[in-house]
């Protein structure tokens, strides 16, 4: 069977691997001059590579956990909520964790009692209903809007989720090689 693929981000490239190995003759069409999609490694300027997307494989619960041995590839563990300082704009320095929810004077994020979800409202409808934009945007949403999609077309519900999910607590690691 012929079988087109549009788009060679993570999500077409898995899709075409899995099409052929079930043995159907695959193309993938992309629009850009790279695979990757919202995967990029730039190892142009810094002796390191430096990612532009996709950074983290957050935590061992998560299916790109596997693929760095797999692959025979370098990881480095850090907590990226614990060991990772956010300067704000006073100066002063703080943990990512503390950042998601230093406003409400708590000093773990889910232990902060967000506003329940309603139906299947949007993250921006959501957003909007509470009254946060700007700094009070919980830290750890500001980075999954940033990861994901645009407000409008994500649910807040899987929002709050992510915002609760006790996976982050396990760590991170990073490809030293580079994530693409
Ligand atoms: C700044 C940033 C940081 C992130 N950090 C992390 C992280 O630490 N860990 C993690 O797990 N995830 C992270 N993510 C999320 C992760 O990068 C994405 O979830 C994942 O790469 C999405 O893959 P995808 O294939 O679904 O989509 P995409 O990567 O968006 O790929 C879609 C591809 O389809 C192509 N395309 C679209 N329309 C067409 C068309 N009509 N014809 C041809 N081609 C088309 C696009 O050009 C693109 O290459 C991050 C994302 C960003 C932006």
């Amino acid at each position: 069977m012929k079988t087109l693929v549009i788009g060679a981000g993570a999500a077409g490239l898995a899709a075409a691997q899995d099409l052929q190995k079930a043995n159907h003759q695959v193309v993938v069409l992309e629009a850009q001059h790279r695979v990757g999609g919202r995967i990029r490694t730039d190892r142009s300027f810094a002796a390191v590579p430096i990612e532009l997307g996709a950074e983290f494989i957050h935590s061992s619960q998560v299916p790109t956990y596997p693929l760095p041995a797999q692959f025979g590839l370098r990881t480095h563990y850090f907590n990226q909520q614990e060991d990772t300082l956010v300067r704000l704009p006073d100066g002063s320095l703080r943990t990512i964790a503390q950042v998601g929810c230093q406003e409400r004077g708590y000093n773990n994020i889910r232990m902060v009692d967000w506003p329940a979800a309603s139906g299947e409202e949007s993250l921006a409808e959501y957003l909007q209903r509470n009254q946060l934009s700007g700094q009070k945007i919980p830290y750890k949403l500001q980075e999954y809007i940033s990861d994901f999609d645009n407000p409008r077309r994500l649910s807040a519900q899987a929002a709050l989720e992510f915002l609760y999910d006790k996976s982050a607590e396990e760590g991170d690691f990073r490809i030293l090689d580079g994530y693409d």
